[in-house]
């Protein structure tokens, strides 16, 4: 017989008839006439319950039958007498496929803390939690694709290991295969990379932008989707040494243009993940409600999570200048009450707790920042007709911040190569890049989307490390 996935068994579509399951045992309770066994195999946050009655199956047929034990039953689908679901299966034959001891297994019926599961990475998709997220991680790394391609994208494939130094995103980990005890010295007693793998010094990509910018250059449309690598110690819980960014860069394509699909980009895959995730993201919104009755009155989410969600895709974000935003803040009861850390001048890097009151107090939506001072900013960025802006975009999303970093880019080749200058970078090391404006070049706009804030956004996860399967953060890579 043909194994069914617990989420077409619940469906009942096969009730009535036989049906082959495997899965992993959730519980398992029962008293002296029948055991009511819970299976769930991943494919939905439900389970379905298996029905071992007595005089079929004896205490030592059902001993191994424990929490966490992966278990093959045959039986009969049919309509449940009891509550909780509409079909269930009666057990006809169960066979123990891997037994899980139930004095050595972690995860047993209570609930377990989200540090504790951290611990046990290899073991917590196991949980309703974790199979909810990262069902809703699958659901929107496919929309990704799927917005993309109905848009006429190409879908590029970046470099991992990059030689370039000059992206200036963040500290990045060098690539080599020299002798770390002994590595090969120039005579001025620096490491010789000419000797390294590469012939040069390497490193991990902190952006796939630049390489981006090239394919643009020649398909219109691109977009990149894979891992990054940043060194910084930054322990927060917006942060990862190891995440995934989706990087569209689009030929003749401004400021405005840019912000648009962003935003219909962000709606577009939050929607499809309402549509295809809906009960997983109900649960993770009841797990919200229920952690929020423990916190005091003043800091409980608004909105429950399906509300917020709801709320993003169906209202436009909201469009404010750097300047603008900077008087919002300073005129701010929050300001002037001094309840700021940082602070707010024209000219500062937006602070988290500045990019919270604006989404958050402010504007209550997802906000656009755009035309931020140049020297805050990247030198690809195209510099406005002030002089002292570029048309780059941040996007901020309620609970998250940063969601999106973006910008039209830097077209004019002696406006580039001046602001490289005023960076340090040498022309020589981005000779390929600076050919894309000495051949064909035109005016164009990308972005970078954190694929991990965007999955905390829509799961409601407070930290990072819980929306990648094994997160990557300072003295941590275990798994
Ligand atoms: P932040 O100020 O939050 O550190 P950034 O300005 O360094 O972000 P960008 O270089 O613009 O970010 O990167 C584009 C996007 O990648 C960000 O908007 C964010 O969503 C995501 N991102 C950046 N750094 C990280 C990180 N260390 N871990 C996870 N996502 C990140
Ligand atoms: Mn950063």
């Amino acid at each position: 017989m043909q194994r069914t996935k617990v989420k077409d068994l619940l469906s009942g579509a096969a009730a009535g008839q036989d049906v082959l399951l495997k899965g992993w045992v959730r519980t398992k309770r029962g008293n002296k006439y029948v055991n009511f066994i819970a299976v769930n195999d991943g494919s939905t946050i439900n389970n379905i319950q298996v029905v071992a009655d007595a005089n079929n199956f004896s205490e030592e047929a059902l001993k191994d039958v424990t929490t966490g034990a992966a278990v093959s039953i045959s039986g009969e689908l049919v309509a449940s007498q009891g509550k909780g679901q509409a079909f269930e299966v009666q057990a006809k034959t169960i066979e123990v496929l891997g037994k899980a001891d139930p004095e050595a297994y972690p995860l047993q019926k209570k609930a377990h803390s989200l540090e504790f599961l951290r611990e046990i990475a290899h073991l917590r998709f196991r949980t309703n939690t974790f199979g909810a997220v990262f069902r809703v991680r699958n659901t929107l790394a496919f929309a990704v694709h799927r917005f993309f391609n109905e848009k006429g994208f190409v879908y590029m494939h970046t470099p991992i290991i990059t030689a370039s130094d000059a992206e200036g995103a963040g500290e990045m980990f060098r690539v080599t295969t020299l002798d770390p005890i002994n590595p090969p010295k120039t005579e001025d007693g620096q490491v010789n990379y000419t000797e390294d793998f590469f012939g040069k010094a390497t490193n991990l990509t902190v952006s796939g932008q630049l390489e981006g910018e090239l394919a643009a250059m020649a398909f219109s449309d691109i977009y990149t989707f894979g891992p990054t690598f940043r060194a910084e110690n930054s322990n927060t819980t917006r942060h990862l040494a190891e995440f995934w960014m989706i990087e569209p860069e689009m030929a003749f394509y401004d400021l405005k243009m840019n912000a648009d699909l962003a935003e219909e980009f962000i709606k577009y895959i939050i929607r499809y993940a309402l549509e295809n995730n809906r009960e997983d993201i109900e649960f993770l919104g009841q797990r919200l409600t229920e952690e929020d009755k423990a916190k005091p009155q003043n800091e409980r989410q608004e909105m429950t999570l399906l509300e917020k969600l709801e709320f993003v895709v169906n209202n436009d974000f909201e469009r404010v200048t750097y300047t603008e935003a900077i008087d919002i803040l300073l005129n701010s009861n929050h300001y002037k009450k001094k309840k700021f850390q940082y602070d707010v001048k024209w000219g500062i890097d937006l602070q988290s707790e500045h990019e919270r009151y604006l989404v958050e107090k402010h504007f209550k939506k997802p906000v656009i920042v755009t035309d931020y001072p140049k020297d805050i900013k990247a030198f690809y960025m195209r510099l406005n007709d002030d002089g002292k802006t570029v048309a780059a975009m941040d996007i901020l999303a309620p609970g998250i911040g940063e969601i999106v970093g973006g910008s039209q880019r830097e077209e004019r080749l002696d406006i580039l190569v001046e602001r490289m200058k005023g960076v340090g970078i040498h022309e020589e090391d981005l000779w390929w890049y600076l050919d894309t404006r000495r051949f064909g070049g035109c005016p164009h706009a990308g972005f970078g989307l954190g694929f991990e804030r965007m999955v905390q956004f829509v799961t409601g996860m407070g930290n990072i490390r819980d929306v990648i399967p094994f997160p990557r953060t300072p003295q941590n890579a275990e798994f």
